[in-house]
């Protein structure tokens, strides 16, 4: 790999381009791409395209290339972001993250695990064994969480269906001590259901493709996943027999590793190979009346495999037990339906209470055991979250709901913290800048003409002010107490079933038809009245909307309430976000539409009341918490109560989702961030091909151009003095091939002045700070013509 990029390769930052338009922004990302260059920054933010082919970009040698150097010593890389986190965390003690964005199959998971691998590279040179212990558990983690919680789908064959948040923490030598993994929101729906072309969760197919002969024997499962329901629908098994087997060998290794014992992986296979025989379980009324099951066989297999009584087990497949008043309780018997429900729902828990239950374990072996009593206890942390793109398919519904919630949350993160570290960066540096808040529709640029008591700064340019769309309004839409969507969703579950999707969607009606962002078909919209001033809005309010058949009226036009407003270069303005082209028509009463960042999505609600209630029947839970198996038992301990006293309500999902979001999010912010945003070239997964539309509409909701123009507002760069020597130093009679001038400092100013360049620029303390593009392409042309 060489360590120096020609100008061939493009721009190595985004910011050094002419000017900022989505042209020239594919035009450099295109030209990179092409030239195996698949990372560029924007400042300190990575954007990264996945090849879908092995480069040679990895390794031992590239990780010594990136080994305590600063960011732009070298070409962009994943590496030199993980090296800047940690030197971050190391030098100045503060905690940090990396959030990685992105759509399915951009590269997200792949972009974490390089970033794992980096740390565990350049840590721990003494080789302590505790640290070491660490170090394997959580380069082991990766694959265990991906057997359990991946799955083959049309846009990622290896796509992870939850969320994850890792913290590493670090000892005062730097090196890990110990970790904790967060997940969220798993689709564990997929566990009954999966579309054409997808898969179940891996694990079911390496246990029926890598069990020995005799191990699948003992839980009654023959080698063929078309003979389960579960793993039959989909077709999606075109994974080979022996890639299979190695992976299923590959796990249970990492498990061991961890530190799973023989007898806790012997239950997770039973409890895998439970979900299966459950779910080919069906239900037969009989003439004489009641329910029964239709293959008895299937119970006993269930029974033993779960360790709990048959009876038992067959009694919470065929009826439920109801408290009826006191301490009186009856057994009601289910209808076929209310079986399969109740089943289905149990298959779904089961495999739920398995990953967590998963997660847990990995996470008990993490926990700190060498705390340092020099730091109170109190390690320094790096996160890494690896989290789901924003997501619309021709039918949405509340997993998508609360996916694109959670993109609506990080991305108002991204903003707030954009200009945080703005400001927080001029301050370290000596340079004057008016305090500002993240509230919504501030205006910035106002506040900052007369500032400029850095030293040898000129007094700052006045910046016109340009629209940059706070999303704000669509978070508080979702997760407004009383009236936001989650909470009329709640009041709606918490009606004791009178409650309709029609009703539920009629209350939504009533808080939020004037809401710029929302739409249903449930109230057809008034005409749009005249929005005075209208051209490109980031909100896309004034675009014209037209999807699917084009019977749907556009959605009720308003006014767009004042955009957030960041001072930013001259003469940009943001270009309306892109219709998701798979964007259905709604349908009358059953769907809402809300426009979010990143375009509009149509929620089909059907379902939406169901998956936010999450009900397990009580008697399955105290029928697996008197499992006899301590490692399940374990993953039920609310079972223990009786149903008479199951009072309280479980706090629903969407509730669960959003505190959980909101709990992350606190944290995030409590951290120094690092962004990697990924993008996926084309929907093929093929290499070499990168398909234009596909990629701009990616960079157009990542925000990408607005990124570039907020970094290049005020100052479009800043570097430390020996990295700006670095890259120009051969421009420069005095500083080529070394300067003689004290300092480096003294030489970036030389060197500026002999390209008459020094008006332009403002000294911080460490940094050099460039205040408009054209000075940095005016050095970039003299560098080329060397
Ligand atoms: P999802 O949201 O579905 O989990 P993701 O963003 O995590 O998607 P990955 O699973 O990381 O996507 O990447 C998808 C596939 O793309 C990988 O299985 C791998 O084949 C390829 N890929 C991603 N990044 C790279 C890379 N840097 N080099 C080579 N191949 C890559
Ligand atoms: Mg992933």
């Amino acid at each position: 790999m060489e360590d120096e990029e020609g100008p061939q390769c493009g721009k190595p930052d985004f910011v050094l381009l002419d000017q900022v338009t989505m042209e020239d922004f594919m035009e450099n990302l295109k030209l990179r791409f092409e030239k195996g260059r698949i990372y560029t920054y924007i400042g300190e933010v990575l954007v990264s395209v996945n090849p879908y082919q092995e480069l040679p970009l990895y390794g031992p040698e590239a990780i010594a290339r990136y080994q305590g150097r600063e960011l732009y010593e070298r070409p962009p890389h994943l590496y030199a972001v993980a090296n800047a986190a940690y030197r971050a965390m190391k030098r100045r003690s503060r905690d940090t993250c990396i959030v990685i964005s992105g759509e399915s199959g951009a590269g997200k998971t792949e972009a974490s695990k390089h970033i794992m691998q980096y740390i565990a590279a350049v840590t721990n040179p003494s080789q302590r064994a505790e640290v070491e212990r660490v170090k394997n558990v959580l380069l082991k983690s990766t694959c265990v969480l991906e057997a359990f919680g991946n799955a083959r789908t049309n846009r990622n064959h290896n796509s992870s269906r939850f969320g994850k948040y890792m913290d590493i923490n670090f000892d005062f030598k730097g090196d890990p001590v110990g970790g904790h993994i967060h997940s969220y929101l798993l689709e564990k729906s997929r566990v009954l259901k999966q579309h054409v072309g997808e898969r179940n969760f891996h694990a079911f197919y390496q246990v029926l493709r890598g069990c020995e002969d005799s191990e699948l024997r003992e839980l009654h499962l023959q080698r063929s996943p078309t003979l389960y329901n579960f793993t039959r629908q989909g077709a999606g098994l075109s994974v080979s027999d022996s890639d299979e087997k190695s992976h299923h060998q590959a796990v249970i290794e990492a498990m061991q590793v961890i530190g799973f014992r023989a007898e806790e992986v012997g239950s997770v296979h039973r409890i895998l190979a439970a979900i299966l025989h459950l779910g080919n379980i069906e239900f037969v009324e009989k003439e004489e009346g009641g329910l029964a099951v239709s293959e008895e066989v299937l119970v006993d297999h269930v029974a033993e495999l779960t360790a709990t009584p048959r009876e038992m087990v067959l009694r919470c497949l065929l009826a439920r037990t109801v408290a009826s008043g006191g301490r009186e309780v009856i057994e009601k018997g289910h209808t076929a339906a209310e079986a399969s429900y109740a089943r289905d729902a149990c298959a779904k828990a089961v495999y739920q209470r398995l990953f967590e239950w998963v997660v847990n374990r990995i996470n008990s072996v993490m926990e700190t055991r060498d705390r340092d009593p020099r730091r109170d206890g109190k390690d320094t942390v790096i996160g890494v979250l690896d989290i789901y793109g924003f997501e619309v398919f021709p039918v949405n519904s509340f997993e998508q709901f609360c996916i694109n919630y959670c993109n609506e949350k990080l991305q108002q993160l991204f903003i707030q913290l954009i200009l945080k570290q703005e400001q927080e960066e001029y301050e370290r540096e000596g340079i004057a800048w008016q305090s500002v808040s993240a509230a919504p529709h501030l205006g910035l640029g106002a506040g900052r003409g007369g500032a400029g008591s850095g030293p040898g700064l000129e007094p700052p340019l006045l910046l016109p002010q340009v629209e940059y769309f706070n999303n704000a309004t669509i978070v508080d839409l979702v997760e407004r107490p009383h009236r936001g969507i989650l909470a009329v969703l709640d009041e709606a579950c918490s009606s004791a079933g009178t409650i309709t999707d029609r009703i539920f969607l009629q209350t939504l009606d009533t808080h939020h038809r004037h809401h710029p962002h929302y739409t249903s078909r449930q109230v057809p919209p008034p005409p749009r009245p005249a929005c005075s001033g209208a051209g490109t809005s980031p909100t896309g309010a004034t675009a014209p909307v037209s999807v699917g058949t084009g019977d749907w009226m556009p959605p009720l036009q308003e006014c767009p309430p004042p955009p957030f407003l960041l001072c930013l270069d001259p003469g940009l303005s943001l270009s309306p976000l892109q219709l998701c082209p798979t964007d259905k028509t709604m349908e009358f009463g059953r769907d809402f539409r809300i426009k979010h960042y990143a375009g509009d999505v149509t929620y089909s609600v059907q379902g939406f009341m169901d998956k936010n209630r999450d009900a397990l029947f009580q008697d399955f839970k105290r029928l697996l918490y008197n499992s006899t198996d301590p490692t399940l038992r374990a993953m039920w301990p609310d079972g223990q109560q009786d149903i008479t006293e199951v009072t309280k309500r479980p706090l629903t999902a969407g509730t669960l989702f959003k505190n959980s979001m909101v709990a992350l999010v606190e944290n995030l912010a409590s951290k120094e961030p690092f962004y990697v945003r990924c993008i996926k070239p084309n929907e093929d997964k093929v290499a070499a091909k990168l398909d234009e539309g596909h990629c701009r509409h990616q960079v157009a909701y990542l925000g990408l151009l607005e990124n570039v123009r907020v970094r290049r507002a005020g100052f479009a760069s800043r570097q430390p003095y020996p990295r700006f020597l670095l890259r120009y130093k051969m421009t420069c009679e005095y500083t080529w091939p070394n300067h003689l001038l004290g300092s480096d400092r003294a030489a970036v100013s030389a060197l500026l002045e002999q390209h008459g360049l020094q008006g332009d620029v403002a000294f911080g303390h460490s940094k050099l700070f460039v205040r408009s593009p054209q000075t940095l392409v005016a050095l970039e042309q003299s560098r080329a013509r060397l």
